[in-house]
C-alpha cells in the first residue's frame, strides 16, 4: 500500500471545538481512495468519511500541503506522443485538446503531484512502454 498523509483544521461537528483532520490518500492495490477522519479531544466525538478517487480538491489541497509534491518526468525517447496522450487520457479522462497540452507540459516540464498519484501515472507509463523517472522528495 502506498498512501500519504495530510492534516487540515476544522471545527468538531457536535461542539464546535477546533480539531485537527487527518486527510490520507491510498493506493492499496489498484483501488485509489481517500479518507478523512478525526477524534474531537474536547467532547470525543469521532468522524470519518471518505470514498474512492477521484479526490475532493480540498483533501489533495491538504495532501500537497503537509508534503511535498512528488515529480515524474519523461526520460529518453518518449516514442509515439500518441501512446502518452492515450495513457494521460484514460487517467485524467477530458478531451483530446486537453491530453494534447497535458502531454505537452509533461514532456517539456515533467509533472507534479501526490505521491499516489505520480505513482499510478508512473505505472500506467511503465505498461504503456513509455520510459519515465520519478522522484518522490520525502526521502523514501
Ligand atoms: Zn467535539
Amino acid at each position: 500500500m502506498i498512501f500519504q498523509v495530510g492534516t487540515l483544521q476544522s471545527t468538531c461537528d457536535k461542539c464546535g471545538a477546533t480539531v485537527t483532520f487527518t486527510a490520507t490518500e491510498a493506493l492499496i492495490y489498484d483501488r485509489h481512495r481517500w479518507d478523512l477522519e478525526y477524534a474531537c479531544s474536547s467532547c470525543g466525538n469521532a468522524q470519518h468519511t471518505g470514498g474512492p478517487a477521484p479526490l475532493p480538491q480540498y483533501i489533495r489541497d491538504a495532501i500537497l500541503a503537509s508534503n511535498p509534491p512528488s515529480r515524474i518526468s519523461l526520460s529518453g525517447e518518449t516514442g509515439s506522443g500518441a501512446v502518452l496522450l492515450k495513457v494521460l487520457r484514460s487517467l485524467n479522462g477530458g478531451s483530446i485538446a486537453e491530453a494534447k497540452a497535458a502531454a505537452e507540459e509533461m514532456r517539456e516540464n515533467g509533472r507534479g503531484g501526490t505521491k499516489v498519484e505520480i505513482t499510478i501515472l508512473k505505472k500506467a507509463l511503465d505498461a504503456a512502454g513509455v520510459d519515465s523517472i520519478v522522484s518522490h522528495s520525502e526521502g523514501d
